[in-house]
């Protein structure tokens, strides 16, 4: 049985102030962590105050982003040993966002997730297809192609671990949702990815989210399909009340 993982993803948003207000009234309200995954996507700039806020809570936290060097003269780049120094769990790779404004490659994407495990942290690697794609009736090999050079030489065991998640580009932020038939079918294609690299216990083992326009209304009907462990949230995450009613729902 795989542990369902919500998980917000904040972007750009929020003052600091505003993060350790959210943190404070979700800390005592998520529900047990022996039940699901609840974890707040922040901006670096608030990752330690969170970290120290959410001490000893059921809540987790992931990184939108960390650089593959440890150490060194990159300027402006945050370090992936750094981050899980402060507590944090998890780290976000691979957004749509992050490869389209930021030009990022399935080949910095898959050092990002070597660094990140390497921290004892785990990767929320996400793929995705553009409308183009989509509609083009290539979304299979695209997604393939994105997960198969994600994961290029990791481990079984890193793999087993691993939180993918699918995002359709043209359902982020649109609020035109992938139909749940349609995210399932696609998480399946992750799903048989991995197993055609790792194998079945491998691919059995990996947690997969759908995001794209997820809010607490639709959350269940994805939730509720074979292939979906989780989902990845951005608008509906940014509230105190919209979050918990997101891991109400699982
Ligand atoms: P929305 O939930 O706002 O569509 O964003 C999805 C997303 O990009 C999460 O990473």
């Amino acid at each position: 049985m795989r542990k369902p993982i919500i998980a917000g993803n904040w972007k750009m948003n929020k003052t600091l102030a505003e993060a350790v207000d959210f943190a404070k009234e979700v800390k005592g309200a998520v529900p047990s962590n022996d039940a699901v995954d609840s974890v707040i996507g922040s901006p670096a700039l608030f990752l330690a105050s969170l970290a120290e806020e959410l001490k000893g809570s059921d809540v987790k936290i992931a990184a939108q982003n960390a650089y593959w060097e440890n150490t060194g003269a990159f300027t402006g780049e945050n370090s992936p040993a750094a981050i899980a120094d402060l507590g944090v769990q998890y780290v976000i790779i691979g957004h749509s966002e992050r490869r389209e404004y930021f030009h990022e490659t399935d080949a910095d994407i898959n050092k990002k997730a070597k660094a990140i495990f390497a921290n004892g942290m785990t990767p929320i690697l996400c793929c995705g297809e553009s409308l183009e794609t989509y509609e083009a009736g290539q979304t299979a090999e695209w997604i393939e192609g994105q997960i198969t050079a994600g994961l290029e030489g990791l481990t079984d065991e890193q793999v087993s671990n691993l939180v993918i998640a699918y995002e359709p580009i043209w359902a982020i932020g649109t609020g035109k949702s992938a139909d749940a038939t349609i995210a399932d079918e696609i998480c399946g294609v992750v799903r048989q990815t991995v197993e055609k690299i790792y194998g079945e216990t491998v691919a059995q083992a990996v947690r997969i989210q759908y995001g794209g326009s997820v809010n607490p209304e639709n959350i269940a009907e994805y939730m509720a399909k074979e292939n979906v462990d989780g989902a990845l949230v951005g608008g509906a995450s940014l509230v105190p009340a919209s979050f918990l009613a997101l891991l109400e729902a699982v």
